[in-house]
């Protein structure tokens, strides 16, 4: 029989150990910390990226976005005309020789974008992902283009506008914001129809749930790999779960003509909404949500809240539905993560990476990376900012704040004890490409 002396001894042993030889994090990072992330930067640089959220687009193509900017619109000072870094982004992908935007100045870098979509070719678009070894970029868009190679670049198309079905002028009247988004709307739900042969809209709610659900599995064929819900730019993301025969009422009532009432209308979105998960879950296509802050003047703060879409995401009915909330339900950062405890639900950086600056970023990731890392995704939400900074720059910035970022995140857990190296890479692959390639079923 063993006595306790050698057990008291081993504990004795591991207190007095030297820092860093015991598996015991502490809140302060050792000294070496800056030279752990030049070591991990240097390793985090080579990974390929799996982008879950872009608009990869030329700034004069319609289709690259179901909405559009309010003309008001006031933007965070990272995205403002006169940042440096999208000087330093033209630089790095292009070579610019200039060192602002001026107009003398920037019709450089738009003729060379003007030529590059003249060519028609899908070269320009590939070559800008492997600038910034980004391997497979989804790309939010109303519908596929040309110009990208579907081997790379993976569709993610709209569903709001099923929402948006009847008279919408009382939608309209809103806001100026409102009346910008809703008739965006009206004319994808027009494509849809034209898409699937439909002249008018059906005569019964089970009608129009057919065409819903047709669309969805038509939208998959061509290639659709995920849905996205702007929802949050017109209405609180909460949505209740109304029986059927209101919805049929409603729309019986409202399907030809007339203006329905704001609850009518709240009831009637909410009842598709539910055919919309039901449908994805048959389809095995992930929901993506715009969940965080937005643009335009009267975006609500409360709407967006990614909290709202506790009831749906913690429903056993959807528990095989994937749910990809992006941009990282910024400012619910904290929140958001522990959205992502149900297996079924996944986050992404997207729009706050270049919102915040990598400081902030940093802090971010690294509370997600402490919490659910198999949860999380890079996103790069690149999108045209006017003719000279486009998306190509905008996929420069967010790309690069992200490295740096999760390598300083990663930087400040090894030197707190928390994991290794070795670890610290595996958890910034899976943030970058593994977590996505998974859920999109890519193998590599
Ligand atoms: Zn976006």
């Amino acid at each position: 029989m063993k006595t306790p002396t050698p057990l008291i001894l081993v504990a004795l042993l591991a207190i007095f150990a030297p820092a860093g030889t015991r598996a015991q994090a502490r809140p302060f990072p050792s000294a070496d910390v800056q030279k752990i992330y030049e070591r991990l930067l240097k390793q985090i640089a080579l990974i390929p990226i799996y982008n879950n959220h872009s608009h990869a687009t030329f700034p004069d193509d319609s289709d690259m976005d179901a909405q559009a900017a309010p003309p008001d619109e006031s933007s965070v000072i990272r995205l403002r005309d006169d940042n440096p870094e999208f000087v330093a982004a033209a630089k790095a992908l292009f070579g610019y020789p200039h060192d602002d935007f001026k107009p003398e100045h920037a019709k450089w870098l738009i003729d060379k974008k003007k030529a590059a979509e003249a060519s028609g070719s899908t070269v320009y678009w590939d070559r800008i992902l492997d600038k910034l070894n980004i391997e497979t970029c989804l790309a939010n868009r109303v519908a596929i283009a040309p110009y990208l190679n579907p081997k790379r670049f993976h569709w993610v198309f709209f569903v709001d506008s099923f929402l948006f079905p009847f008279d919408n002028h009382a939608q309209i009247a809103k806001n100026g914001d409102m009346a910008v988004y809703i008739p965006l709307q009206e004319k994808v739900l027009q494509r849809y129809m034209k898409q699937e042969g439909a002249s008018e809209l059906p005569a019964e709610l089970a009608g129009y749930e057919k065409f819903v659900r047709e669309t969805l599995a038509d939208n998959q064929k061509k290639g659709g790999v995920a849905m996205k819900f702007e929802a949050a730019y017109f209405r609180s993301l909460y949505f209740a779960d109304p029986p059927r025969e209101k919805a049929e009422a409603i729309y019986a009532k409202f399907h030809s003509g007339g203006v329905p009432s704001e609850d009518e209308y709240r009831t009637f979105q909410d009842y598709i909404f539910r055919v919309l998960i039901d449908q994805a879950g048959k389809l095995n296509l992930p929901m993506h949500f715009h969940s965080a802050v937005g643009i335009g003047d009267y975006f609500s703060l409360t709407n967006g809240n990614p909290l709202n879409l506790e009831n749906v995401l913690r429903d056993p009915r959807y528990k095989n539905v994937k749910f990809v909330l992006i941009h990282g339900g910024y400012p619910h950062t904290l929140e958001m993560i522990w959205l992502t405890a149900a297996k079924n639900v996944y986050t992404d950086s997207s729009l706050m990476g270049y919102y915040v600056y990598p400081s902030e970023l940093k802090n971010i990731l690294k509370q997600w990376i402490s919490l659910y890392p198999e949860r999380i995704m890079f996103g790069s939400d690149a999108f045209p900012f006017n003719d000279a900074v486009g998306a190509e720059e905008t996929f420069w910035l967010a790309a690069r704040s992200a490295r740096t970022a999760v390598a300083a995140a990663l930087a400040e857990l090894v030197a707190e004890g928390a994991f290794t190296e070795a670890k610290a890479l595996e958890l910034a692959r899976m943030y970058l490409h593994d977590n996505a390639a998974k859920l999109y079923g890519d193998q590599k």
